[in-house]
């Protein structure tokens, strides 16, 4: 996934917290789900200003 990609998942849908897996980078629904890829890991949750 490219920067683009990334800047219009976080703001495609209004959401102002994006969650995203430590060991990937993945986006994730929520902090609660396991990443796809790398499963039960660490979840970084991201607040974003405004
Ligand atoms: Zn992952």
């Amino acid at each position: 996934m490219g920067l683009a990609d990334w800047v219009a998942t976080v703001f495609g849908d209004g959401r102002r917290e994006i969650y995203e897996c430590r060991e990937c980078g993945a986006n994730l629904a929520s902090e609660e789900d396991d990443c796809p890829y790398c499963g039960p890991t660490d979840v970084v949750q991201i607040e974003l200003p405004g």
